[in-house]
């Protein structure tokens, strides 16, 4: 019987997505279902198996030989449990157990979300070819994921390449995760808004005081605007540059919502590339933009796990 396929699962804080994925990265099932957040962790868990049972009952689902989840995290792979932070009914949960059990004793293999937007952008996207490279998915918060020789590399507990929890500013704000100066307290979204609303931007009459609504009062000329997404690009760029400096990457590839802002946000943070990326082997290191959209997060998780299958493939 063929087993070319792998199913994955795709889980966040709004969403719940499903998907049988083929060696080519495409799509071929789909189910999706949205998170009940703040309900209990076993209301969250029927989502989960409502999209397994929906994936399983499509004619393909012989042909899957193994399942690869993508989560918010925190995410504890050697330990097969997720505690998201914006699902507070999973603490400690013991995501791959209680998969394995509804999808019918296939292997599961488990990664971060920023890992798996990595296997996915390695796999499908701007990170392909590379031996060495950083992926990052900026939005509400930082996330990423690190290419190392070639491979993805998860670390033990799947968490590997939180760039953005890296310090880059030593005496900066205090961050949620309990540190300070963290790349994630300058250049996510909410906190890119957050800083063009202090430094005196007013909201168009639409009221949007997204960061997105900032990139366009940047791209219409306002210094305020300007002057708060180069302050996360250069954190951005301090965050990519000691990676670069650690690991010899050879390429930064940028997703998530606040990538959409473009050269507003992409101009800035290669003048500070040239700024900070200064020595010899890390001069050379590329910023693209990520290629894989909104099914990173599914293609990524049938990545993780393929490469946990067969890891030299
Ligand atoms: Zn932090």
């Amino acid at each position: 019987m063929q087993t070319d396929l792998v199913a994955a699962l795709d889980i966040g804080g709004t969403k719940i997505a499903g998907a049988l994925v083929d060696g080519d990265g495409r799509l071929v099932a789909q189910a999706r279902r949205p998170t009940p957040g703040q309900a209990g962790g076993e209301r969250v868990m029927a989502a989960v198996a409502e999209v397994l049972a929906e994936l399983s009952a499509a004619p393909q689902w012989t042909r899957v030989s193994a399942l690869g989840i993508g989560s918010a995290g925190p995410v504890d792979a050697a330990a097969g449990t997720v505690s998201p932070v914006n699902i507070p009914g999973w603490r400690a949960y013991p995501l791959v157990a209680r998969v394995r059990e509804a999808a019918g004793g296939l292997p599961v293999t488990l990664v971060g979300d920023g890992v798996a937007m990595a296997a996915a952008e390695r796999w499908q996207g701007a990170a392909r070819g590379y031996a060495g490279a950083l992926c990052l998915v900026v939005s509400t918060g930082v996330g990423g994921g690190l290419v190392l020789g070639g491979e993805l590399h998860t670390g033990p507990t799947g968490n590997a390449g939180h760039i953005g929890h890296v310090v880059v500013d030593m005496d900066g704000d205090r961050c949620p995760c309990g540190s300070r100066g963290c790349v994630e307290r300058i250049a996510s979204g909410p906190n890119i808004a957050a800083r063009a609303l202090a430094g005196g931007w007013l909201p168009g009459p639409d009221g949007d005081r997204s960061a997105a609504a900032v990139a366009a009062a940047a791209r219409a000329g306002n210094g305020v605007a300007i002057a708060s997404y180069e302050r996360a690009a250069r954190a951005l760029a301090a965050g990519i540059a000691s990676t670069a400096a650690l690991a010899e990457i050879e390429v930064a590839v940028v997703g998530g919502g606040v990538a959409r802002a473009g050269e507003v946000l992409f101009a800035p943070l290669r003048r500070a590339m040239a700024e900070f990326a200064t020595l010899s082997f890390v001069r050379d290191l590329r910023i693209l933009p990520a290629r894989t959209g909104t099914d990173a997060g599914l293609v990524g998780a049938a990545a993780a796990c393929r490469e946990a299958l067969h890891p030299a493939r």
